[in-house]
């Protein structure tokens, strides 16, 4: 692909490399992949299965050079990941506080 030619929309094109759900195996359809967010050539990607509705999000990166992915499973539905792709991480102190109150609530 020659620089310059890369449409905005080729991380469409990536999926079809993509290939299939790490749960079930099932195909991944181009029309259950949603942008979460895009920074130059690489393109945050939400995918739903459709077989077992898992979630799986993916950095798709495309360049002159060919195509890169990275990507985890997740139970993050669309509408989560875009809620929460830009938080912050929370911090340490956030993890104390929440184990403190399950270990209050629970024991
Ligand atoms: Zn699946």
């Amino acid at each position: 692909m020659p620089i310059g030619k890369i449409q905005p929309d080729s991380w469409k094109e990536a999926l079809k490399f993509m290939g299939h759900c790490p749960l079930c195996n099932g195909i991944y359809s181009p029309n259950s992949a949603q942008k979460l967010n895009s920074a130059g050539a690489a393109n945050l990607v939400h995918l739903t299965c459709e077989k077992c509705s898992g979630g799986f999000i993916a950095m798709v990166m495309v360049s002159p050079a060919g195509l890169s992915s990275v990507g985890m499973v997740t139970d993050l539905n669309y509408g989560d990941a875009m809620r929460l792709h830009n938080k912050e991480e929370i911090t340490m102190d956030e993890v104390i506080e929440g184990y403190e109150f399950l270990k209050q609530k629970w024991y």
